[in-house]
This record gives structure tokens, sequence and C-alpha cells, in this order.
């Protein structure tokens, strides 16, 4: 994999600004951990310390800035702005290169331009500025090689699985008689052998997501978009789906950007995060995940990784507040504890 600078638009000045890699204290701490001075008696805190900052610098080395040069890109998204009739800037200067068979999620809070920017990868939201391209050619409106997905299932409800599954191969052109033979295979690989004849609402909230999935799979679109599609499950079938999906990433290697406001959601899935910030909508971190697939939900590595995360769209949210006016008073501010003076109070008097 070749890293450059991306040809799809600027990237900051320095990108060790985008990690906790270039912070002063992951510079300090990263070569190993400094030896205790002699003499100091610190029986119980410090593996404690040990384990903490051996779990941090794991997750800096499987969080690394993303960067990939638009010739190389399946999906090129340049200076991509968007502003609403009501005024609202929805996105503005965005800038993304996603490669094929790259699992992308785009993760941030709520209004800032997630669907925007998604839509307008469906070619279903026009741009007011920018452009976006799929393998080299612009995109002007919806195409056979996308394919959106929404949280809800979106079934028709006079339709059986199997009808719906098949009314998609119909409307894509496919031959009536391979029709059948198709739909099973895709209702088979989402694990709904069984329920073909069913309707949906014969089917949980899982299913009807699964039928919806084996739906958009059986068309083979190049690449699929899926805006929340877990968002309305609750979190045991939800955590059920993340796995399946996965499972199925593995499998077919799509070309995968998903939507979501939830941080464990996007680092299961996602090969690559790509954080987002409200007011104008924009991208502020870029980041490839490096922990190998399948993952597991209760991951410590994913745990920690989380947290990281969170600890960053905590930053990007206070970032775009308005800025709070002045303290009245200041107070001072204690010493920062030393090593000895924790021991103690871990101790007691
Ligand atoms: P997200 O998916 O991250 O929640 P959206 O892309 O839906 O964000 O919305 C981004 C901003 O654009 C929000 O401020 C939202 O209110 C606004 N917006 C979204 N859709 C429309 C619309 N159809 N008309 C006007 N404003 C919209
Ligand atoms: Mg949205």
């Amino acid at each position: 994999m070749r890293h450059g600078p991306s040809r799809g638009g600027p990237r900051p000045a320095n990108d060790s600004q985008w990690t906790l890699e270039g912070r002063q204290d992951a510079r300090r701490l990263a070569p190993g951990l400094p030896p205790l001075p002699s003499g100091t008696h610190v029986p119980s805190l410090w593996p404690m310390l040990r384990a903490l900052l051996g779990r941090w610098r794991s997750s800096l080395r499987l969080l690394r800035p993303a960067h990939v040069e638009a010739d190389r890109a399946k999906i090129s998204v340049s200076q991509l702005g968007h502003r609403y009739g009501n005024k609202v800037v929805a996105l503005k200067d965005v800038d993304l290169n996603v490669r094929s068979g790259e699992f992308v999620c785009l993760l941030g809070p709520s209004g800032c331009g997630k669907s925007t920017l998604l839509y307008a990868l469906a070619g279903q939201v026009k741009p007011t500025g920018g452009a976006v391209s799929i393998d080299g050619r612009r995109i002007t409106g919806p195409g056979p090689d996308r394919l959106l997905m929404f949280q809800e299932a979106a079934l028709f409800p006079w339709l059986s699985v199997r009808g719906n599954v098949t009314f998609a191969l119909a409307a894509r052109g496919v031959p009536r008689k391979e029709r059948r033979a198709r739909a099973e295979q895709y209702i088979r690989r989402v694990q709904l052998q069984g329920f073909e004849d069913a309707l949906p609402h014969q089917l949980s909230g899982g299913m009807k997501m699964r039928a919806s999935l084996a739906r958009a799979l059986s068309v083979d679109p190049a690449v699929l978009l899926m805006d929340e599609p877990f968002g309305s499950l609750d979190a045991q079938t939800r955590i059920h789906m993340q796995e399946f999906l996965q499972s199925i990433w593995m499998r077919t290697h799509k070309t995968v950007v998903f939507v979501t406001h939830d941080v464990h959601e996007a680092l299961m899935l996602g090969t690559r995060v790509v954080l987002m910030a409200p007011r104008p909508g924009r991208i502020v971190r870029d980041l490839e995940v490096h922990l190998p697939m399948p993952r597991h939900p209760d991951d410590a590595a994913l745990m920690e990784m989380v947290r990281h995360v969170q600890g960053l769209l905590r930053e990007v949210e206070q970032g775009s507040k308005p800025p709070e006016p002045p303290p009245v008073r200041v107070p001072p501010r204690p010493s920062p504890p030393t090593v000895h003076s924790v021991t103690e109070s871990v101790r007691g008097p």
C-alpha cells in the first residue's frame, strides 16, 4: 500500500496532528516505559499503569492516518460542498478517496452531514459544489453500480422474501429463468433459508434487515451505501447483524460506505473510520483501523480504540461549540500529583 499526499484535495499541513501519534506524550511514552527512580516503592500502582499505557500504545498502532491518492481510489470526492435550500451548509470542502474493497464508516454527531455525503455518493443529492466520481466517472445521478440501504428494511409488504429479491433482480434486467435460483442463493447467504415464502410482517426486525441485505447483495452493486442500517434494532440484534455483515464483507470484499453515529459500531466494522464535525459538515479525521477481522464486540483492543475515538469526538464537539464567555474568577490550579503522592493517597492516611 502506497502512502502519500492525497490528490483529492488539501491534507493537513502535519498529519501527525490527526492522531495521538503526534502528541508529545505519545513520543515520550512510545519508546518504552521509563525506569522507576531507585528506592521508589509502588508495589501495586506500577503494574496497573504499565497495563494501561500498554493498551493505550496498542490503540495508537491500530489507528493510523489514512492517505489514499485520487488516482488509486474507486470513489473520489473532491471539494464537495452542499447548501440546502434553507441555507444550511450541510457539507463544506469535503475530500475523500475510497479504495476498492474498503469498508469506510462515516462517523459523527447528528447533523454533521453524514447522510448528505452518502446521498451525494448515491447520486440522490446534487451537491452545490465539488464533484464525486466512481472509477473516474463523474456521478450525475443514481446508477446501478451503487445501492443505498436505509434504517428501514423497505421491503414490499405484499411480496414474500423471495418475491422481494426476484423483484429487484427483474428491475435490474436479470433474465426470468435465472431469478429464482439467484434469489435463493442470496437468501441462503443471509441465513434465511426456510423463510423464502414468508411475508415481511412474519419476520423479526433482524430477519427483515437480512432480507433487505439479500436483496441488495443479489443485484451485485459495486458499491454498497448504508445509512445507519441497524439503527432501529435492539442492542443484541444489532451486534448480531454487525457480526453477520462483517462475515459477508470478509467473503465478498465489497466497497462499503456505512454511516453511523455509534463509535463501537464504526470500529467493529470499518477498515477505515472517517470522523465528521458539524457546522459546517466536514471531515476532521480519517483513520485506518488495523485490527484484524473477524472482530469480537468485547475485544479489549477494540474497546480501547472506542475510548480513544470517543475522546476525539468529544474534542470535535467542544471545538464546534461557540466559545464560552471568560470566567469571572480563575481558581488557583492544584499542583499535579507526583507518583509518590498518588501512592500515598492509594495507601490511605
Ligand atoms: P447527519 O446524517 O450527520 O445527521 P444530515 O446530512 O442529515 O446529517 O444533515 C446535515 C445538515 O443538513 C443538518 O443541519 C440538517 O438539518 C440539514 N439538512 C438535512 N437534510 C435537509 C433538507 N432536506 N433540507 C434542509 N436542511 C437539511
Ligand atoms: Mg443521517
